[in-house]
């Protein structure tokens, strides 16, 4: 049977470019999304075209109880987990000195909670069979750190510190956990940046240019293949040189 891969915020953006490279390279797909129905059942209904068995289930990753109960009907519908990509995110642009409470705990609940609940709810059978890769995505941000984003980067941190430390403790267990931090990645995400923030961004990029969905898919399904079987613990920088 092929493997199978779970992909939070699997709907649009970053995790459906995941999931289309997953796909092509043989996986069955269980996709996690929360609001994008339309897209998310579309997706599947293209991977299922191509031949691909693929779902997509729908919750908030910040849920404990609502990540367990779709957990257990992915394990429940695939019969295991072999790679889980945790790519469900938010961002936010806001001065430091408007942040609200709210506003912090929402980033952090998302974005670093949202990780944890996933890996809490999967990484049991993994270690059950002494088999599975967990790919986390950060950013380039949660490296650098980001003025006028304090809470997403300190939540993409956040990510760097959980994946080092869990890929320590599920090493004997024969699991890698690795992150990905993409640097600026043409996505809905960045749709509100306006046009000279772009451009400042892309002059600053060693490459010269913003990254696609599908160059972080990439370096993902990467650290996903048994081709990088003594990698563990790290954070692999996808953003054209931006952080060296
Ligand atoms: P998009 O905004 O395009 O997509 C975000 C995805 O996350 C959607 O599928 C969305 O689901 C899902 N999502 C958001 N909130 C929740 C939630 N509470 N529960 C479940 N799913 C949720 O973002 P990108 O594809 O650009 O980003 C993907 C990841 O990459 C994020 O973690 C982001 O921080 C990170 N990243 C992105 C960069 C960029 O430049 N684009 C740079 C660095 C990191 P739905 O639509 O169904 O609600």
């Amino acid at each position: 049977m092929n493997d199978t891969v779970v992909i939070s915020g699997g709907t649009r953006g970053i995790g459906a470019a995941c999931a289309l490279t997953f796909a092509a390279a043989g996986y069955r797909i269980a996709l996690i999304g929360h609001t994008s129905e339309k897209s998310g059942r579309e997706l599947v209904q293209n991977l299922n075209r191509q031949g691909t068995d693929a779902e997509v289930y729908f919750c908030d990753v910040s849920d404990y109880s609502a990540v367990q109960d779709i957990s257990g009907q992915i394990l429940q519908r695939f019969g295991r987990v072999d790679a889980l990509v945790n790519n469900a995110g938010i961002a936010q642009i806001k001065l430091f000195t408007d942040l609200t409470e709210s506003d912090w705990d929402h980033m952090m609940n998302v974005n670093a909670k949202g990780v944890f609940n996933c890996c809490r709810h999967f990484a049991p059978s993994m270690i059950s069979r002494k088999k599975g890769t967990i790919i986390n995505i950060s950013s380039m941000w949660g490296i650098r750190g980001a003025s006028c984003e304090v809470h997403y980067a300190a939540s993409k941190a956040a990510v760097i510190g959980l994946t080092r430390s869990l890929a320590l403790e599920l090493a004997p267990s024969g699991i890698r956990v690795n992150a990905v931090a993409p640097g600026v990645i043409a996505t809905e995400m960045n749709r509100g940046l306006e046009e000279t923030t772009l451009r400042q961004l892309t002059d600053e990029i060693p490459a010269g240019y913003i990254g696609s969905p599908e160059e972080v898919a990439e370096a993902v399904l990467f650290l996903a293949e048994e081709r990088s079987r003594y990698i563990t613990g790290q954070i692999l920088s996808v953003d054209g040189g931006y952080v060296v």
